[in-house]
């Protein structure tokens, strides 16, 4: 499904990442764990086309897509979820929702067959839909991020550190919510340092300075 190999990326004269190769196979949910500065983040912005300069070949598909812009990728079916979460702030978490259903990939449901699905996943969302998204915590603010990129139809979902310093009952929530979307076919790789669903991967990738440990 997606295939890395040799994958090199620099922030100016400084190499973040040295001849990264892994794959993710359909349906599989696949852990990157490393240190902080380990690269795990520029590998996963790599992927989506945000990243720093980079070469290498990527393939998803069975289509080389590292020449692709972002939008091109996330079209083809690539979820990408930052981080800093990158939400509209100022919007409704309706508004943020439906604004990302217009720059879905090519999907077999419609917005609003996939608004109902990100409702019964994410019912916590359903309880704050007109609120504004800077009013939220910042775990529920982490599901809206997750949940928008769900609106898009990703058939392949790149997370950074998703369960990251966020209150415990949403860090279940969200495991809980991503196991199900992995049940259901969407296949993972995700960045965590915290083990919370490494334990339920079916590989466990280590980055140390920028570097795969092991083969993909
Ligand atoms: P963290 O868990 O702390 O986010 P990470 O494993 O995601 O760490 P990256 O953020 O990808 O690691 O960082 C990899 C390397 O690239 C580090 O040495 C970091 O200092 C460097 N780096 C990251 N972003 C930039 C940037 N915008 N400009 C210059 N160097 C950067």
């Amino acid at each position: 499904m997606l295939t890395v190999e040799g994958l090199n990326a620099w922030y100016g004269q400084a190499q973040a990442l040295f001849d990264v190769s892994l794959s993710v196979g359909e349906g599989e949910l696949v852990v990157i764990q490393g240190l902080n500065g380990a690269g795990k983040s520029t590998l996963l912005q790599s992927l989506i086309g945000i990243g720093p300069r980079a070469q290498g070949r990527i393939t998803w598909q069975n289509q080389p897509i590292q020449t692709w812009p972002a939008h091109r990728r996330a079209r083809a079916g690539l979820g990408f979820v930052a981080e800093d979460r990158r939400l509209f702030t100022a919007l409704s978490v309706k508004e943020n929702l439906w604004i990302a259903a217009s720059s879905g990939s090519s999907a077999q449901a419609t917005p609003a067959q996939r608004f109902d699905r990100v409702m019964a996943l994410f019912p916590q969302l359903h309880t704050m839909l007109q609120r504004p998204a800077s009013q939220m915590s910042g775990g529920e603010q982490q599901m809206l991020a997750l949940a928008r990129t769900l609106m898009t139809g990703p058939r392949l979902l790149l997370l950074d550190e998703p369960c990251e310093g966020i209150a415990p009952v949403l860090v279940a929530a969200m495991r809980d919510a991503l196991l199900q979307l992995a049940r259901e076919g969407v296949a993972m790789l995700v960045a965590e340092q915290n083990n919370i669903l490494a334990r339920h991967a079916q590989r466990v990738l280590v980055l140390t300075s920028g570097r795969m440990d092991g083969a993909a």
